[in-house]
């Protein structure tokens, strides 16, 4: 296929072969040299795309696997802590829905919280793991699903989840099992 003889930015003729305009300095288009950079921009993108994706949930995963551990282990003490204060004590006999609330109840409940900061961080982690072998991206966007919906306590939790997965699910084109898939 021949290069174009004029700019499609400026209009000015151009000699053939070139890469960029004489008269404005814009690349020309439908050249290998053009494929080619396009190419690259693309490649910077999805790998930008795949760091951005792995440092969130690295930096979601690890600290909260270590917080829903430490909640486990201290759920009787900080359950107790919460017990013993004469304010939590006041506000409780103000409280209809928890009537009847005990200390063995509030240490459950201190415990199932950090069951769900552990399974909400084991579910970033697998992602993780997917998103970096760059394979069953099914799974990478179950996992960010999961680590979404168990940090459903947390907002803030919640919103990097579904935004993450969000990213995965972007991403698709570039997990292996879809290479070749379209152009
Ligand atoms: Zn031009």
């Amino acid at each position: 296929m021949a290069d174009p003889k004029f700019c499609n930015k400026c209009g000015s003729s151009m000699p053939a072969g070139s890469k960029f305009c004489p008269e404005c300095g814009s690349i020309v288009e439908g050249t290998e040299f053009e494929k080619q950079r396009t190419k690259e921009m693309n490649d910077m993108v999805r790998e930008n795309g795949f760091n951005t994706v792995k440092f969130l949930l690295t930096i979601y995963a690890i600290p909260i696997i270590i917080i829903g551990i430490i909640d486990i282990v201290n759920a009787s003490a900080n359950a107790n802590a919460l017990w013993s204060n004469q304010s939590f004590q006041e506000w409780l006999k103000t409280q209809t829905l928890f009537k009847g609330l005990t200390l063995a109840t509030l240490t459950d409940y201190f415990t199932y919280l950090g069951y769900l900061a552990v399974i909400s961080g084991i579910g970033a982690a697998v992602s993780l793991v997917f998103v970096t072998i760059r394979r069953y991206w099914l799974f990478a966007v179950i996992g960010c699903m999961v680590a979404a919906i168990f940090c459903f306590w947390s907002i803030f939790g919640l919103f990097i989840g579904f935004f993450v997965t969000w990213m995965i699910l972007d991403l698709k084109p570039f997990f292996e099992e879809f290479q070749g898939e379209g152009q």
